[in-house]
């Protein structure tokens, strides 16, 4: 699958905030918005008036880089969201948040979502009892993600686990680092989606 291979923390720069996704380095003082707070390029500092496009554009971009999803599939989970009941930004969000690949990193047990991604693809996760191994599947609540069996006592998971899971786990979420067991208990609200985007604007500029 396509994937973006560039600088990330310049994606960070580009939309001006933290999109977490380097692993522990973004929560250090390393990170490139701690020392940078501008957008990349020669121009990054200049004051500039944002068109209303422009500022659709960036909130999409935004969304669909903080989740690492490409193009394509925003546009398809756009298209679901706005088929739910409710308001389509809200759903849009939700349904970002509830990729396996998105709940392993919220339950902290991967550095980051491009981890999380490639450690689901990997075969390290049980949903419901069953294998779990392509990032976008989406879950709802009452479903159980278990770290697999055989990935219990790998070095690199028991790594991956103590570095991580001492992160604050969202309340929609459930986590048991010792039985490595994580439960959806609800699908989020807006208020527990730590994104800072205006979900409206992502809404407006599909709706052009
Ligand atoms: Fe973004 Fe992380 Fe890089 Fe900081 S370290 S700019 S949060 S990717």
């Amino acid at each position: 699958m396509a994937r973006y291979t560039g600088a990330v923390c310049k994606l960070c720069r580009r939309e001006g905030q933290k999109l977490f996704l380097k692993g522990e380095r973004c929560y250090s003082d390393k990170c490139a918005i701690a020392r940078r707070a501008y957008a990349p390029g020669q121009h990054g500092q200049d004051r500039k008036k944002v068109s209303e496009y422009g500022l659709q554009l960036r909130a999409k971009q935004k969304a669909k880089r903080f989740y690492g999803v490409l193009e394509s599939q925003f546009a398809t989970y756009f298209d679901m969201a706005t088929r739910q009941n409710g308001m389509a930004g809200e759903n849009l969000l939700r349904i970002l948040e509830s990729r396996i690949d998105n709940v392993v990193y919220r339950l902290g047990w991967a550095s980051s979502r491009a981890e999380a991604r490639q450690l689901v693809r990997h075969g390290h996760y049980t949903l419901n009892g069953h294998k779990a191994n392509i990032p976008s599947i989406l879950l709802k609540a009452g479903d159980v993600l278990t770290v697999a069996e055989g990935s219990r006592t790998s070095e690199k998971m028991k790594a991956v686990v103590e570095a991580n899971g001492s992160r604050p786990v969202p309340k929609w979420l459930e986590a048991n680092q010792e039985t490595l067991v994580g439960k959806v208990v609800s699908l989020p609200n807006r208020d527990d989606i730590d994104l800072d985007v205006e979900e409206h604007l992502i809404v407006e500029l599909y709706s052009k």
